[in-house]
C-alpha cells in the first residue's frame, strides 16, 4: 500500500521515545477535581449543581439547551465544594465546579445502548448526553459533526490517528490497548451517518500498529468497510484538512469544513469515547494524556479523571525537576498553549502536559525577514506567512484577511522553519482575533 501525504509541512524532532510503548497508567485516587464548565467549542452552558450537593461519578453537573452545547459530568463521586473561576488550559479564567472526593466508587452512568441497532436520533442523543467533544483539538461537539445539513452528503468517516505533534503518544497507546473500541466507535458513527467507508489515517512512525488494527477490523462483523491508510510522518499531518487531502485527494475549500468535501473526521480518542458511551453508558469523564518533557523525571501515558489538577499528580504519580522547568505546555509543543504554572485541570481535549527545560523552551530573538520563502513552502494551507506577517505588523487587517489569515490553522510550521525566528504563528493568532472582533463590530453597526 502506498504511503500518502500532503504538500508542505515540516519534520520537527519527534521526541516520542520517552513515553512510546509505556502502558497507560490509570489514576483513580484523586482527592479533588476542578471541572471547567465550558470545555467545548460553542454556546456556553451553566452549572446544574450548587455548593454542598453530593454527586456521583458520571452524573451530569452542567448543561444548557442549544445545538452547539454538550453537558459536563462529575468525574469522581463526592461533594461540590466550590463553583468559582479558575485558570484553565486555554490560559483564561473560566467557571469551574470543584468536587472533593468521598472515596466512593459509585457511578451514575447512562444505561448501555446498542449503537449498531439504535436509531440515528438515539445515537446522536447518546453522543451528546455523554458530553463527547473532539478530543484532539478545539473540543467541537461530536454530535454536531454527525448531523450535517442535507446538502452536505457524507461518504467517508476518517479516524485521525496521525498524532503528529512531537512528544505525544497517548493515541498510539490507546490504539495498542483498545483497538476494538476504535473500530466500534467508527462503526457507530458510520452507521449514524449512513456511510459505508471508514479509514484510519496512521502516520508511518506507528506502522507497527497496522497489523493489530487490521486484525481488530477483520475480527468484528461491524468492521466491514474500514481500512487503515499509512501516512508519511510529517507535521501537521493530523490537521483535518491535511488528513483529508492526503487520504482522498479532496481539498477543503477556504473557510470550509470537512463536510464540504463529504468527510467527517474524529480523533481516535473520540471514537473510543463514543464506544464507551454506548457499551458502558459512560460519559466522557476520563482523559488519556502523555506527560513528558525534559524537566519531567517520570514521563508517562496516563488516564485521569477530567478536572484533575496536574499539580495534584505531583509527586505521587509524576515527578518533576521543578528547578529545571522553564515552560509548561498543555497539548503538543507546536500548537499547545504555554501555562504560567501547572495548577491547571486536565480537560476533555488535553492530550498532553509537557514540562520543558531551558533547551527545549529556548526562545530566540526575532531577526529581520530575509525573504527566503521557507515559510511559504512549508505552509500546508498555501498561505504566504511572510506577507501575512507584514500586513499584521502594519495593522492592515483588511489586507491580512484578504490574503487568508482566517485560513491559518495555527499549526506553527512557519515559525518552526523560519531562520529568523520570527514569531509568525503568535502574530497570526492575535491577528485572527482582531479580524473577528472587527467583523463583529461591523455587524453590530450594520444592525443598528
Ligand atoms: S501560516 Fe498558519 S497554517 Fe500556514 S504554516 Fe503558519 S501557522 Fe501553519
Ligand atoms: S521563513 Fe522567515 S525569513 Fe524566510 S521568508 Fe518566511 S518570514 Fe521571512
Amino acid at each position: 500500500m502506498s504511503i500518502k501525504t500532503f504538500k508542505g509541512g515540516a519534520h520537527p524532532p519527534e521526541r516520542k521515545h520517552r513515553t512510546e510503548g509505556l502502558p497507560i497508567e490509570n489514576v483513580r485516587t484523586v482527592k479533588q477535581v476542578v471541572i471547567p464548565v465550558n470545555q467545548h467549542f460553542g454556546a456556553p452552558i451553566q452549572p446544574l449543581v450548587k455548593v454542598g450537593d453530593v454527586v456521583k461519578r458520571g452524573q451530569k453537573i452542567a448543561d444548557a439547551d442549544g445545538r452547539m452545547t454538550v453537558p459536563v459530568h462529575a468525574s469522581i463521586s463526592g461533594t461540590v465544594k466550590k463553583i468559582e473561576p479558575r485558570l484553565q488550559p486555554n490560559n483564561l479564567d473560566g467557571m469551574a465546579i470543584i468536587i472533593e472526593s468521598d472515596g466512593s466508587s459509585e457511578t451514575a452512568f447512562l444505561p448501555p445502548l446498542d449503537g449498531l441497532s439504535c436509531t440515528k436520533d438515539e445515537a446522536l442523543a447518546r453522543i451528546r448526553e455523554a458530553g463527547i467533544v473532539g478530543m484532539g483539538g478545539a473540543g467541537f461537539p461530536a454530535h454536531v459533526k454527525l448531523a450535517p445539513p442535507p446538502n452536505k452528503p457524507i461518504d467517508l468517516v476518517i479516524a485521525n490517528a496521525a498524532e503528529c505533534e512531537p512528544y505525544l503518544t497517548i493515541d498510539e497507546r490507546m490504539m495498542e490497548e483498545a483497538p476494538g473500541d476504535l473500530v466500534l466507535g467508527m462503526a457507530i458513527v458510520m452507521r449514524a451517518l449512513g456511510v459505508s467507508k471508514g479509514v484510519i489515517g496512521l502516520e508511518d512512525n506507528k506502522s507497527h500498529l497496522q497489523g493489530q488494527l487490521e486484525s481488530a477490523i477483520a475480527s468484528r462483523h461491524y468492521g466491514n468497510g474500514i481500512t487503515v491508510q499509512l501516512l508519511k510522518t510529517k507535521y501537521p499531518q493530523g490537521g483535518e484538512k491535511m488528513l483529508i487531502t492526503a487520504i482522498t485527494g479532496r481539498e477543503v475549500p477556504s473557510g470550509g469544513l470537512p463536510m464540504d468535501v463529504g468527510c467527517v473526521v474524529h480523533n481516535v480518542g473520540t471514537f473510543k469515547a463514543i464506544a464507551d458511551a454506548f457499551q458502558e453508558g459512560k460519559p466522557l469523564i476520563d482523559r488519556g494524556l502523555t506527560v513528558s518533557g525534559a524537566a519531567c523525571k517520570t514521563p508517562k501515558n496516563l488516564m485521569v479523571p477530567v478536572g484533575t489538577l496536574v499539580s495534584d499528580l505531583v509527586p505521587d504519580v509524576i515527578q518533576i525537576d521543578e528547578e529545571a522547568v522553564r515552560r509548561v505546555i498543555f497539548g503538543g509543543p507546536m500548537m499547545g498553549p504555554s501555562l504560567p504554572n501547572w495548577t491547571v485541570p486536565v480537560q476533555k481535549n488535553t492530550s498532553g502536559v509537557l514540562f520543558m527545560d531551558e533547551r527545549e523552551a529556548k526562545v530566540y530573538e526575532e531577526g529581520p525577514c530575509i525573504r527566503c520563502g521557507r515559510c511559504m513552502r512549508a505552509c500546508s494551507c498555501r498561505l504566504s506567512p511572510a506577507l501575512l506577517n507584514n500586513a499584521l505588523k502594519a495593522n492592515d487587517l483588511d489586507l491580512a484577511e484578504q490574503i487568508g489569515v482566517m485560513d491559518c490553522i495555527e499549526c506553527g510550521t512557519c515559525s518552526y522553519v523560519c531562520p529568523s525566528h520570527i514569531q509568525l504563528v503568535q502574530r497570526f493568532r492575535v491577528g485572527k482575533q482582531l479580524v473577528r472582533a472587527k467583523k463583529q463590530k461591523e455587524a453590530q453597526r450594520a444592525g443598528k
